[in-house]
């Protein structure tokens, strides 16, 4: 298999009849981190459950092709073997370990008959949690139950390090860390980073991005991607904030309904 090359194409959604992305254009190639920053309530969040096929997000319009493939006519399976999501509140789930559930992904991942022997396995899983500095016992606790936030996340990061997919979506993976924390996950997207995987890292605050240097960075409002430009342009909204850029694009911050 060749790079990576994912295409999202004029994207509409909607939720429970509300449009949230309003033609929303992006490319990613194998070796690129695009970094997207906007204001809480874009529609971040909700480009990424709807890019992993989550039935609550319609997709009224638009195009997802991965590799040539149509995205959007994939089942969630297919979807997940392609593109991982490591999200900002990832789920906790009791009675199944941590190990067990990498393992469980990544063969469904390679298919059957080309399993990764157990041994193999433990393997590349140890390796793979000792450069994260994740304690050996985290193998065998179940999946983020009783986790620290700092904890998921890394968790999050050493799934993803395991399953190495063709997109890796990070959602806000930065909220709620102390900056150890912080560089540790940095550290591991660091890593991993490589032709053959593109990044897509949502993120609110320029901070985590002092640590993944993006090549892109794209600027969303209201379900629009409004500005796009390289790292620098992290670093200015940082020095300046949303407003600025509202103002001078002239987007009107939303109304909000206050019940009489
Ligand atoms: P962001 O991640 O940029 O903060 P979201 O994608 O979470 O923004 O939310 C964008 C808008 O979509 C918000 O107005 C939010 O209330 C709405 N929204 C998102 N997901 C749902 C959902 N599952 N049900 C209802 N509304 C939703
Ligand atoms: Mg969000």
């Amino acid at each position: 298999m060749g790079k990576p090359d994912f295409r999202v194409q004029n994207l509409h959604v909607s939720v429970e009849g509300k449009e949230i992305l309003k033609g929303l254009n992006l490319h990613i190639r194998g070796g690129e981190i695009h970094a997207i920053m906007g204001p809480n309530g874009t529609g971040k969040s909700t480009l990424a459950s709807s890019l992993m096929g989550h039935p609550h997000y319609e997709v009224t319009a638009g195009e997802v092709v991965l590799d040539g493939e149509d995205v959007l006519a994939m089942s969630t399976d297919e979807r997940a073997r392609a593109l991982f999501l490591a999200m900002q509140y990832p789920a906790e789930v009791p009675g199944v370990s941590n190990a067990n559930f990498i393992r469980q992904a990544l063969n469904a991942r390679r298919g059957e008959g080309n399993e990764l022997p157990v041994l193999q396995f433990h393997r590349k899983l140890q390796e793979k949690m000792k450069a994260l500095n994740i304690d050996p016992s985290f193998a065998e606790r179940y999946l983020n139950e009783g986790f620290s936030g700092g904890e998921k996340k890394r968790n999050e990061i050493l799934q993803m390090s395991m399953l190495e997919p063709r997109i890796a979506i990070l959602d806000e993976i930065d909220s709620g860390l102390d900056i150890d924390a912080l560089k540790i996950v940095a550290n591991g997207v660091n890593q991993l980073r490589s032709e053959n995987i593109g990044f897509l890292i949502i993120t609110h605050y320029q901070r985590l991005l002092n640590y993944i240097v993006p090549d892109h960075v794209h600027v969303m409002m209201q379900g629009r991607i409004v500005r796009s430009g390289d790292a620098k342009l992290a670093e200015e909204l940082e020095a300046k904030g949303y407003d600025w850029l509202k103002k001078e694009l002239g987007i009107e911050d939303e109304t909000v309904e206050v019940e009489a």
